[in-house]
């Protein structure tokens, strides 16, 4: 009997201390580690690429990460980047392997669903690039053409809605998708003009149709669930404050974004 009892009251303090247990906040976790984890695109120039002389990351969103890293730990090198693409990057949050992601990636009410946005840092829109030479001059015109699109981007999806006799091949990155249409695999690529102007300006021959079909609010992606407020927090007040006092109108004229 007097086990029982023993067993009875031990488990009781086991409960109580594992209800105690605070859970660690997303803020306070980067803090730990004393390293910013950020999932960043590697092949959309100018947001998100790979400088082939150096090796390394450069690019819009990588500036931002490194503010991101300076405001929380005091040094823009406290930082590991992680490649993610349309099609991981929601993953790439939800499991916690990186702390944020920052890849010209758009708010939509479906990735809500899964993960946190911070405010908008830039607003892009959907166009599409041809060859200089083609007969298509409108979004009208892809109907019955093959485009280009990643898969798991906005791109896609609005595609699909807007134009539904639009023929669709998916790749899952831009750097593909990109060599596909040099290939003559199809008749347009779509997505965000910003990133469409990047590619512009490594490859003559292509143009970017003048209509955009979508608006394309770029923010940062962090984890929905526990205690992310403080982070959230922190990452607004940063966008805001780069906005206030001119370096995010820098960081475009840097990236030639303006
Ligand atoms: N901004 C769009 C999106 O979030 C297209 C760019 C991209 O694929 O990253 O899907």
């Amino acid at each position: 009997m007097k086990k029982i009892i023993c067993l009875f009251i031990l488990s009781l303090i086991l409960l109580t201390s594992c209800s105690k247990k605070e859970v660690i906040s997303s803020y306070d976790k980067i803090i730990e580690r004393d390293v910013l984890i950020v999932g960043v695109k590697t092949d959309s120039k100018p947001f998100g690429f790979i400088n082939p002389k150096t090796g390394q990351n450069e690019g819009f969103d990588i500036d931002i990460a490194k503010s991101a890293a300076l405001e929380i730990l005091g040094n823009e090198r406290k930082i590991q980047f992680v490649p993610v693409n349309p099609n991981t990057r929601i993953e790439a949050v939800t499991s916690g392997e990186v702390d944020m992601v920052i890849a010209t990636m758009s708010i939509t009410p479906q990735r809500e669903y899964f993960v946190d946005f911070s405010q908008p840092y830039y607003i892009a829109g959907q166009s599409a690039i041809v060859k200089k030479d083609s007969s298509i001059n409108t979004f009208a015109d892809l109907k019955h053409k093959t485009t280009i699109v990643v898969l798991g981007s906005t791109a896609e999806e609005n595609l699909r809605r807007i134009i539904p006799t639009a023929k669709i091949i998916g790749y899952t990155n831009y750097k593909d998708a990109f060599q596909a249409l040099k290939e003559g695999k199809a008749d347009a690529l779509s997505t965000d003009n910003a990133i469409l102007t990047g590619f512009i300006l490594d490859n003559k021959g292509y143009r970017i149709l003048k209509n955009k079909i979508s608006r394309e609010p770029y923010a940062i992606a962090i984890k929905r669930d526990d205690n992310n407020e403080k982070l959230k927090k922190t990452l607004d007040m940063l966008i805001t404050r780069m906005n206030r006092d001119g370096s995010m109108t820098d960081l475009k004229k840097k990236w030639h974004l303006i």
